[in-house]
């Protein structure tokens, strides 16, 4: 039996291809900074940045390597939206909090861009989506989410697809129909992460890893615990996203971290992978426990999906794994698989992000809900804001209302695995 973690990177494509990058010494002894950043994903490396730009003395803790979370396992697909629809989201927030949403979802496409720009990021970034449709009900919700998204946001470049054209984008006969969008795309996630943990280093952030952070000792001037060393600090802020249950109780209720997981194929040739994805873009269906699949920059095919609760690896993910994507596509019966993986997604009981603050000068965001490549730049960001004064965008996501899973931390697993079978039945349908 084996589990998503281990202390090292997982054994993934990503790792595999990963740009060359320093190991970064761990935090001995006692230092001081303006802010301490907990978690070295996006979220953590996009804040420090933000912060070492504007002149902060910045110190990052990273319990394992930089990208070791969700940042360096995703799928990569940086799907521009939320979780719910524009009017659910008006009956959540009301129309003004919508909008302002919305609008800092649409910058943080230009924020990734600009970023990647800025600091010469190679990350494989390419734009392209489409969101696939099994059955008619689905057809239905892919043709509302286009009329919503234009009607109520202004959004622009949506298309519906037929079956027929749908085969010709993604060449398998599952689909039905699809939703094209040009503004959302993929990338490759480690890449960028280490990218901007670079990007942050190289504006005077230091960053540590092998430092799990032990203890929060809060205050004006918060002490932050590690086994080998502390950090005092003015603000502090916690990016630990799926992992944040011990080190913050009351918040890491809020979230439940579960596995999904990831195959890479061997690389294909350019013909067949033509065939697969024709316009090379990001691809999910939209079931409730979804697949998830593109082309990576060397022409494998990665195909994510299935989920767990209890950390263990399916047995044998690569044939699991493998079956799951040969339903799809069979014409990939004789692919070898070459990486299997898997990762914690953090997700919330309304499928929103979850902002706040644990004291005035203790920020947190996470929960992503397998929405985290474009909002945990923007998080970062929104974070690097209010540690500057100026709250005003990031209190915009504080105010999304969030339920704790029911039960606690022991009844919080169980009470999911009964709605999730209750939404994978209602798949079937
Ligand atoms: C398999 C998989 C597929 C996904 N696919 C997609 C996708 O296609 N599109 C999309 O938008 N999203 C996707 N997601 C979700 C997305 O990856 C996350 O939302 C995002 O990466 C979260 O980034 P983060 O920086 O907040 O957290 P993470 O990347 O998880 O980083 C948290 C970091 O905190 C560190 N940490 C934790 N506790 C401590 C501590 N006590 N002390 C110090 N450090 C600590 C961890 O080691 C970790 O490095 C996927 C996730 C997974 C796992």
């Amino acid at each position: 039996m084996s589990t998503i973690h281990n202390d090292h990177h997982a054994d993934s494509y990503y790792f595999a291809s990963a740009n060359p990058h320093p190991m970064r010494s761990k935090l001995e002894g006692d230092v001081n900074c303006d802010v301490c950043v907990i978690g070295a994903g996006i979220t953590g490396t996009s804040a420090a940045l933000h912060l070492a730009e504007q002149g902060y003395k910045v110190v990052v803790l990273e319990g394992h390597q930089v990208g070791w979370g969700a940042s360096g396992r995703s799928g990569g697909q940086a799907i521009i939206g939320y979780n719910k629809g524009v009017r659910d989201l008006y009956s959540i927030v009301g129309r003004e909090d919508t909008k302002k949403l919305w609008d800092m979802n649409i910058y943080s496409k230009q924020l990734l861009i600009d970023t990647v720009n800025k600091h010469n990021i190679k990350c494989d970034l390419k734009w392209g989506h489409l969101m696939m449709a099994i059955k008619p009900r689905q057809i239905r919700e892919l043709a509302q989410t286009k009329e919503e998204l234009e009607s109520e946001i202004g959004y622009e470049g949506l298309q519906m697809l037929n079956q027929e054209e749908a085969f010709e984008r993604v060449g398998s006969h599952k689909y039905i129909g699809a939703l094209s969008d040009p503004q959302s795309g993929h990338l490759h996630p480690l890449n960028y992460t280490l990218g901007l943990a670079d990007a942050a280093q190289s504006a005077g952030a230091v960053i540590y890893e092998n430092s799990p952070v032990t203890h929060i000792q809060q205050g004006n001037e918060p002490i932050i615990t590690t086994p080998s060393g502390t950090v005092r600090c003015k603000h502090v802020i916690m990016c630990a996203n799926a992992y944040l249950d011990k080190l913050a109780p009351s918040v890491g209720k809020k979230i439940m971290p579960v596995g999904t997981f990831i195959v890479a194929t061997e690389p294909l040739d350019d013909s067949l992978a033509k065939s697969l994805i024709r316009d090379d873009e990001g691809v999910v269906d939209i079931n409730f426990v979804l697949n998830y699949w593109r082309l990576s920059a060397d022409k494998r095919m990665l195909f994510g999906g299935r989920v767990s609760y209890s950390g263990i690896v399916p047995f044998d993910l690569k044939q699991t794994m493998g079956n799951s994507m040969r339903k799809i596509y069979p014409q990939l019966k004789d692919a070898r698989i070459d990486y299997a993986w898997g990762g914690n997604v953090a997700i919330t009981v309304n499928r929103l992000p979850h902002f706040g603050r644990i004291a005035k000068n203790i920020y947190f965001a996470h929960g992503f809900s397998g929405h985290g490549i474009l909002l945990t730049g923007l998080a970062g960001k929104l974070m690097a804001e209010a540690v500057q004064g100026t709250a005003e965008r990031f209190d915009v996501f504080t105010r999304i209302p969030h339920m704790s899973f029911p039960g606690g931390a022991l009844m919080r697993k169980p009470a999911l695995v009964l709605s999730m079978a209750y939404f994978k039945l209602r798949d079937l349908l």
